[in-house]
């Protein structure tokens, strides 16, 4: 592609709605040099792409993933379509013989939800032995925080040295050791394969620019420094986090901002999310804080003292104000631009959020949460209850109440795709948490480019700004309050992501139109 480039007859997103004085962008050096309307005459000397009426978005940020393992697991079993364990065991053997057949020497399933097969089970040590024995088998459960493997992979632990405790289903910091073992068996070659993947992924989903989560959780940055030393080679920008509680790591590698999925609980599906009151029908389980308030205080000052912007998973009302007590006491004593995260920020009731609201903290949430496990029978009414089910995911209410509330897939545990996040945002279960298209186009552009301290590079189709958009088939439309979810006033499954351009170039063209 020759530079200059001009972008004609699109239908144009500027900030909050679609632009009707403005038909055509020219791109020059990787920025947005001007505007032109229809009867303009446009510049000569330069390449002219004809969108024929696609619409132009802000290249879409995903400010939330685990590109490693999504890129890892898609070579992986995804198990989320599958009903049964018969089913689940069949394929595992199917993907056993196929592994062999490359000369692959690991199996990874993920993506289990044992809430929606038959037996509500995972599959026991015996069953996965009988279908893989001389392999290792992880086999991670949807939203990664329980998982269980087979005899083999528990053997080559031991040998490593790990003892894990005698139980069918990891979860807590078992899951987190096996998954890091897991991983760490992987070499350079594997890890820069998975996050071209990654990026292939992104492109596919309508995304220029993804937040990757690198690192174990616990006290390793893994693959930071190769990843960071390798960006430009990507098609797509990602922003990395050293996912750690290794702060000299992260201080070491130069890195501005420390966490991911750290983890203040668990998840609501594993019942491990830290709530003030119990699940529902387990009076005695309030889910669980697995740091306590000294360790986090401790952490997240020294990371506020530093100039780090800090991210924690937090989903429970308990965790989340665990987390956020520490980012308001900081905000009043201390106040910095650091914006620290919320990752999640799933369960908030009123209280919470003007805390959240006085804390200045972002919220890092996922509308395809909403999509997967809200809903009167959904996981969260199943779990909670049909009050605290309504108090899940509150894009509005938070929105409204001044927060910045950011977009992201959590990939691998939902799609990295755009079009679901701005679907379970337009469309949330609960009609009083639904956002217009502007509200959810948002969540994906100029409030996730202030996230990464990126506002006057990234996130607006503006002058001066980079030239990263997002093509699209058709139109966002909002929806409507009194719709329910399966009819919703735009049509998901017909709107495409046509083309994704970075810095002024196509680097992907869905159907090879613009070339
Ligand atoms: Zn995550
Ligand atoms: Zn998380």
């Amino acid at each position: 592609m020759k530079d200059p480039v001009l972008y004609t007859n699109a239908c144009i997103w500027r900030d909050d709605s679609y632009d009707p004085g403005i038909r055509a962008v020219y791109c020059r050096d990787g920025l947005i040099e001007s505007f032109f309307s229809e009867n303009d005459v446009f510049p000569a000397q330069c390449q002219v792409i004809d969108l024929k009426g696609a619409c132009l978005y802000p290249g879409f940020i995903d400010t939330h993933t685990h590109s490693f393992e999504g890129g890892l697991y898609s070579d992986g079993l995804d198990l989320s379509a599958f009903q049964s364990i018969p089913d689940i065991l069949e394929a595992i053997r199917i993907k056993r013989r196929s592994i062999h057949a490359q000369g692959g020497n690991v199996l990874i399933a993920w993506g289990l939800d044992e809430n929606l097969i038959r037996e509500k089970r995972f599959p026991s040590l015996k069953e996965l032995d009988e279908v893989c024995d001389d392999i290792p088998l992880l086999l991670r459960r949807i939203d990664g925080h329980s998982c269980v493997i087979n005899s083999r992979l528990k053997i080559m632990m031991m040998h490593s040295g790990i003892k894990l405790l005698k139980q069918a289903v990891y979860r807590g910091n078992d899951n987190d050791v096996i998954g890091h073992w897991f991983h760490a068996q992987c070499n350079e070659e594997t890890v820069i394969q998975a996050y071209s993947r990654a990026a292939e992924q992104a492109m596919k989903g309508g995304f220029t620019t993804v937040h990757s989560m690198i690192g174990d959780a616990l006290n390793s940055i893994t693959h930071y420094a190769l990843i960071r030393d390798r960006l430009s080679q990507f098609p797509v920008e990602f922003i990395l986090y050293p996912q750690s509680l290794n702060m000299d790591a992260a201080i070491e590698v130069g890195a501005t901002r420390i966490g991911g999925c750290i983890l203040a609980d668990g998840s609501i599906g594993s019942k491990t999310a830290a709530l003030s009151e119990p699940y529902l029908g387990t009076p005695e389980n309030k889910g669980k804080l697995y740091h306590t308030n000294e360790f986090w205080s401790g952490f997240i000052s020294r990371a506020h003292h530093t100039g780090l912007q800090a991210a924690i998973h937090c989903i429970g009302d308990r965790a989340i104000s665990q987390i956020n007590d520490i980012y308001l006491r900081l905000h009043q004593t201390d106040p910095k631009e650091l914006r620290h995260q919320l990752i999640h920020c799933e369960l908030t009731p009123d209280p919470l959020v003007e805390r959240i609201a006085a804390s200045s903290a972002v919220c890092v949430m996922q509308p395809a949460f909403d999509l997967h496990w809200g809903g009167e029978d959904g996981l969260y009414s199943r779990s909670l209850g049909e009050v605290r089910s309504r108090q899940m995911n509150r894009f509005k209410t938070l929105r409204s109440s001044g927060i910045t509330v950011t977009g992201g897939s959590d990939w691998y545990v939902t799609e990295l795709d755009v079009r679901f996040g701005l679907q379970g945002a337009i469309c949330h279960h609960n009609p009083v948490e639904r956002l217009n298209a502007g509200g959810a186009i948002d969540l994906y552009t100029r409030s996730a480019a202030r996230l990464s301290h990126d506002e006057s590079r990234l996130g607006r189709i503006a002058l001066g700004y980079q030239a990263d958009f997002t093509i699209m088939s058709s139109s966002i439309k909002d929806n409507d309050e009194k719709r329910s979810v399966g009819e919703s006033a735009c049509d998901f499954d017909s709107l495409q992501v046509l083309a994704v351009v970075k810095k002024g170039r196509i680097v992907y063209d869905r159907y090879a139109r613009y070339r």
